[in-house]
């Protein structure tokens, strides 16, 4: 075909050849898998099929595709955004059905002053835009051989771009694009120090008023003393540094072994938030807008507790979260809640979850579960995946990090750290060194945004690793190995 050929055989402005153009300026190799959304008659998929590409096009649902997440590695959406309804909803369907880092490919009508409105709908969605060119020309164009006129304001572009991480997109937010997140971390760290030393009676004896030398936050905090456990349990008020009526509220850990006194762990108003905020982007990647995940966890009904944490996070995002709370006896309550329900994410403890897998009789239809527990084997991952055809993905978190700590992605290569926040150092367990990434031992925990009970070099006995390199979703946050339950 010649270029006019290909231009009128398109039903959109520009024709196949921007189509041409714009998968050409995409890099993506031959033999990707593309979704045309908005196909109509299927030039662009005929055309994509030629190139040597594996296209399918469909025409409708683009606000509930029937795909599943990850079967994508380019979403085209030719003139087609902006005649949708809902054209958000369309967009989060897209982002989900490609794979992390996946590519994204929109032309489309837009006044000339709406461009930049365009682009920021793109990055809301959790796309990084990475080319955008004007092609007003060709819709002018298009519109004259059509006999109608485009109109003096409208105009016409293109974008492409690729899915971002929503924790890449968290973090962003937090830290602000053109701060390291290590100097973040250390500007945190130190105003943590100086306020604990001032004003908590537990630290103003442990760090006394040093000046917490060092240039990084490693270095500052290898100089520290560890906190533990026991210290907590004995003295919680202790580690306050606000008069206890200012924190928001008080959460106790139920005893464990023969030390008696439970521990106590305060939280201020903004902390919770921060912890609701990291589960809104750390939950987008493992349940759906206009979806239900049912979590099974400790504390249902109790203000604040994790169950109304993570509720509040979901909802953020259109999805609804349904408490049930740990299960405790019978798995069959919680099975049969599981169908009623029809959610379609579920939250809990792993060994927990197995006991409903474990079961006879109808098995719930989970698209994912989101493991949370300190010890999660990867038999019981499997055997998960196997009952029920699901993904999933974990998490690592206790009271005392506020809940939230670390959380998978979707390539399943590690649980990102909720870095801005807190600093999970890697320690020998017997010398109490600081390990380089990549070695096993002992996690201690510093909170690096909590002013009303920080806790500095506190000795969880927990044992994992710190992962060394990159991530495939592009999100630079550490990751965190699975844990192996206590040191
Ligand atoms: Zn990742």
């Amino acid at each position: 075909m010649t270029r006019r050929d290909l231009a009128a055989a398109s039903r959109h402005p520009g024709g196949l050849p921007l189509t041409q153009r714009a998968v050409r300026l995409s890099g993506l190799p031959p033999g990707a898998r593309i979704l045309d959304i908005g196909c109509g008659d299927g030039a662009s998929v005929r055309l994509l099929r030629q190139l040597g590409f594996d296209a399918v096009g469909i025409d409708e649902r683009a606000e509930g595709l029937p795909y599943a997440s990850g079967e994508f590695d380019c979403v085209l959406m030719e003139c087609v955004l902006s005649v949708l309804d809902d054209p958000e909803a369309a967009l989060r369907e897209a982002r989900r059905v490609l794979t992390p880092r996946g590519t994204f490919i929109l032309s489309d009508v837009c006044a000339a002053d709406a461009e930049e409105e365009l682009r920021r709908l793109l990055e809301a969605s959790g796309f990084s835009v990475k080319i955008e060119e004007d092609h007003t020309a060709a819709l002018v164009t298009y519109a004259a051989e059509r006999g109608f006129a485009a109109g003096r304001a409208a105009g016409y572009a293109l974008f492409i771009g690729e899915t971002i991480d929503p924790l890449a997109q968290w973090l962003a937010r937090k830290i602000g694009s053109s701060t390291p997140l290590e100097a973040f971390q250390t500007e945190q760290l130190r105003e943590t120090l100086h306020l604990a030393a001032a004003h908590s009676r537990f630290y103003r004896q442990s760090l006394g008023h040093q000046g917490f030398s060092g240039d990084t936050a490693r270095q500052i905090l290898a100089r520290l003393p560890f906190s533990y456990p026991e210290q907590l349990r004995a003295d919680p008020l202790a580690f306050l540094c606000v008069p206890p009526s200012e924190a928001s509220r008080v959460v106790t850990l139920g005893t464990s072994g023969t030390t008696g006194a439970p521990k106590r762990i305060y939280f201020s108003a903004d902390e919770l938030e921060d912890t609701v905020d990291f589960f809104d982007y750390g939950m987008r990647n493992i349940a759906q807008p206009n979806g239900r995940a049912m979590i099974f966890m400790r504390g249902a009904g109790v203000p604040d507790g994790v169950c109304d944490t993570l509720t509040r996070g979901l909802s953020r995002f259109g999805c609804e979260g349904i408490s049930f709370g740990e299960i405790t006896g019978d798995a069959d309550d919680a099975r049969r809640a599981l169908l009623e329900s029809k959610a379609d994410c579920a939250v809990g403890i792993a060994s927990q979850m197995m006991k409903i897998a474990a079961l006879g009789g109808e098995q719930p239809r989970l698209k994912t579960v989101l493991l949370s527990a300190d010890n999660i084997p990867a038999q019981t991952i499997r055997a998960l995946e196997d009952a029920w055809g699901c993904e999933v993905f974990s998490h690592f978190g206790m009271t005392e990090t506020c809940f939230g700590g670390a959380v998978d992605c979707r390539c399943h290569s590690g649980m990102h750290i909720r870095e801005p926040d807190m600093i999970f150092e890697i320690i020998d367990p017997v010398t109490g060194a600081q390990l380089p990434d990549g070695e096993r031992g002992e996690i201690v925990l510093t909170t690096l945004t909590r002013r009303c009970m920080p806790l500095i070099r506190y000795r969880t006995g927990d044992i994992s690793r710190i992962l060394t390199g990159e991530c495939p979703c592009g999100c630079t946050l550490k990751r965190l190995d699975h844990v192996e339950g206590h040191a």
